[in-house]
């Protein structure tokens, strides 16, 4: 007989024991033929903001959804709701939901076409709030 998964409710997340390593929970078994969505492609979604002038880092634990940090890289870099398009057209995906977060960024939540995680790409400013030091 096979065993099903357990999954933190709270947490919307995989877990190995009865206990949620991460928020105490009680995890549960999961429905009935679960599969955990495939995370989205990391190097393709890399590839498509380097071709609007951004780099982008990978932030978190990749278990409830693919957390992105993107920086601005070229002096032509688009804006941060173009950026947030580029990619998700370049993925067959849609924009979600934008909201703001500290210090100017802009996360975004993108859902690609398909059985994935969510991307949550939040988006550095491109004009700092206060003079950067720049050289003597
Ligand atoms: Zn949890």
């Amino acid at each position: 007989m096979r065993v099903a998964p357990l999954r933190c409710s709270v947490c919307n997340a995989p877990r190995k024991t009865g206990q949620c390593f991460k928020c105490g929970s009680q995890t549960t078994p999961a429905v009935d033929g679960w599969e955990e969505p495939e995370l989205p492609p990391i190097d393709r979604i890399r590839q498509l903001a380097k071709e609007v002038g951004y780099a982008i880092g990978v932030h978190g634990s990749l278990e409830r959804d693919l957390d992105l940090i993107a920086a601005p890289w070229t002096d032509d870099a688009v804006g941060n709701y173009a950026l947030m398009e580029h990619i998700a057209a370049g993925l067959g995906g849609k924009i979600e939901e934008i909201s703001r977060k500290p210090m100017g960024r802009y996360a975004a939540t993108i859902q690609m076409d398909g059985y994935y995680k969510q991307i949550d790409l939040s988006v550095c400013p491109c004009e700092p709030k206060e003079k950067m030091y720049e050289g003597d």
